[in-house]
């Protein structure tokens, strides 16, 4: 088994089956958000490193070989990965609480997640999916089979860095593309340590390249290039944006999987506490930095005072402290500078006109203010014009509206420019299903908020993305489909004369 220090030591790009160094030598500074200490120094690449695992991730495509592996080979690094991966959880679930500050819990949670997806994907590379068409000819045999889509771009945020990389990396494995892997900049040990781990189960040079540094520095490089035929982007909407117009020069394929504000509906014949419950985790869970963040809470007038008093109380009493604390029930938000744009937003908030229930600063107690801790924070009185309601703050903010109908509460879950969850809580079966129809999300969430399963397809309507990832659809995503039309007995067609 690797150490911590040997699964994220230096150097740290991969590129063609090498540990190298960044050719311009370099480095950045990696800080715990719990306590702004520097618990890692990598080497930063440049564009001429990202160029040169583009070039390692075409030639493995194109001529190494690894497209026409066959899938029992993919499928057996597929295991070996997730075995490794297991057997190193306890060293990769506290190099991501250091590095991201989410709860030591938290992080085990993710890494019960990034392993079920590697076997997930290799449960489905098993199954074939090719189709015979039936052309009415028999002597034509017309068959519909999937390939790899090629060389793919995979660059991840930071607020679940290894489980949105590995939802990821696991199904273009899966599907017989290359890779170039591009973390957040903010947040790559784990994604380093998951590199020594795929180098460890033998994956060959060249298939999984490994580079670290800003998007602006590397991006053009993985995503305005000819040489990449995919790229899979989770991040934010701005930066989707951007990435789409340099992929339309090329024609580029893109997934883009964005991000949201997601509202959750209270009907007043649901069950109180668990309600409360739901909405307090799906708000304030990882301090809101959550892309599925249930962060815009719309109530039923009829119990609206008392909700909001019953969980203002609850989240006054959530312990905020560093993740590695067991007593911890959320950690700090992942930087100073993504606390100086929430502290901005609860400005706004104010300026608004919201009413600021609980929160709106940052803890007092001695012990938090090295690390960029914030409260969670409550805001009632909201309305749909509101930029507060309407942008995504990623961080612990929770705003509040108001219905009396029905249709009211569809239209408000609807009023949104993105649309990647939601959630109803109700007792009422009919209303529910007349709900989870009529809420244009890309999960809705009927009595529950916040899980899901590598079976099913995650995404967004809207400003929330394109494609899926998870499910059928996330393989689906890395295969390019190829018609094969044979004709068993040719003959001359006799279309044009012969004179
Ligand atoms: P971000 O957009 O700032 O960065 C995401 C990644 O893109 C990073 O690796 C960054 O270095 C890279 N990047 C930045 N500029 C780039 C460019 N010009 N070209 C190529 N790459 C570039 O997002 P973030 O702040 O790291 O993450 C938070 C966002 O991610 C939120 O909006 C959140 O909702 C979203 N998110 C969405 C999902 C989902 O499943 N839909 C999941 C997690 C996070």
């Amino acid at each position: 088994m690797l150490t911590e220090d040997e699964l994220c030591c230096g150097p740290h790009l991969y590129i063609d089956g090498k540990w190298v160094p960044a050719q311009g030598g370099g480095t950045r500074d990696i800080v715990n958000p719990a306590d702004g200490t520097v618990i890692a120094t990598v080497d930063e690449a440049d564009r001429a490193d990202a160029v040169a695992a583009v070039a390692a991730a075409r030639t493995a495509f194109d001529t190494g070989g690894w497209p026409q592996t066959p899938v029992a080979e993919r499928i057996a690094y597929l295991l070996a990965i997730a075995d490794l991966l297991d057997e190193h959880r306890d060293h990769i679930a506290r190099l991501e609480t250091l590095d991201t500050g989410k709860t030591l819990r938290e992080s085990y949670i993710d890494l019960h997640d990034v392993v079920e997806v590697f076997r997930y994907y290799a449960r489905l590379a098993a199954t074939g999916s090719d189709r015979l068409v039936d052309t009415g000819n028999p002597a034509i045999i017309s068959r519909v089979v999937r390939e790899p889509a090629g060389v793919c771009a995979l660059i991840a945020p930071w607020n679940y860095p290894l489980l949105q990389m590995s939802w990821k990396i696991a199904p273009a494995l899966a599907a017989g593309c290359t890779m170039v892997v591009k973390p957040s900049e903010v947040t790559p040990l784990t994604t380093i340590a998951l590199m020594r781990l795929i180098d460890r189960a033998g994956v060959p040079a060249g298939v999984v390249n490994l580079i670290q540094s800003s998007g602006a520095t590397v991006g053009p490089a993985l995503t305005d290039t000819p040489d990449v035929d995919l790229i899979s982007f989770t991040g934010g909407a701005a930066t989707g944006e951007a990435i789409a117009r340099n992929a339309a020069g090329h024609i580029t394929r893109v997934a883009l999987e964005l991000g949201g504000k997601n509202p959750h509906i209270i009907f007043p014949d649901a069950e109180f506490d668990s309600a409360v419950d739901a909405v307090l985790t799906g708000a304030f869970l990882h301090s809101g930095q959550v892309c599925s963040a249930g962060t815009r809470l719309i109530l039923h007038e009829d119990i609206a005072d008392a909700f909001v008093a019953e969980l203002s109380w609850r989240a006054a009493g959530i312990r905020i402290g560093p993740g590695l604390d067991e007593t911890s029930e959320t950690g700090p938000l992942v930087s100073e500078q993504h606390r100086a744009k929430v502290e901005a937003y609860v400005a706004l908030g104010i300026s608004e006109g919201a009413r600021l229930v609980t929160g709106g600063a940052r803890p007092e107690a001695a012990r938090l203010q090295a690390g960029s801790f914030y409260l969670p924070t409550i805001f009632d009185g909201c309305h749909r014009g509101m930029r507060i309601v309407q942008e995504e703050t990623f961080g612990p903010i929770l705003t509040v509206e108001r219905f009396s109908t029905e249709a009211q509460a569809i239209a408000l879950g609807n009023d949104t420019a993105y649309g990647l969850a939601a959630g109803v809580r109700t007792a009422d079966a009919a209303r529910g299903e007349r709900l989870v129809r009529a809420l244009r999300h890309g999960t809705v969430w009927l009595n529950d908020f916040g899980y899901y399963t590598p079976a099913a397809e995650w995404g967004g309507f809207g400003r929330s993305g394109i494609g899926r990832e998870l499910g059928p659809s996330g393989l689906a995503e890395y295969q390019e489909t190829k018609h094969i039309w044979h004709n068993t007995a040719p003959a001359v067609g006799g279309w044009f004369s012969d004179n």
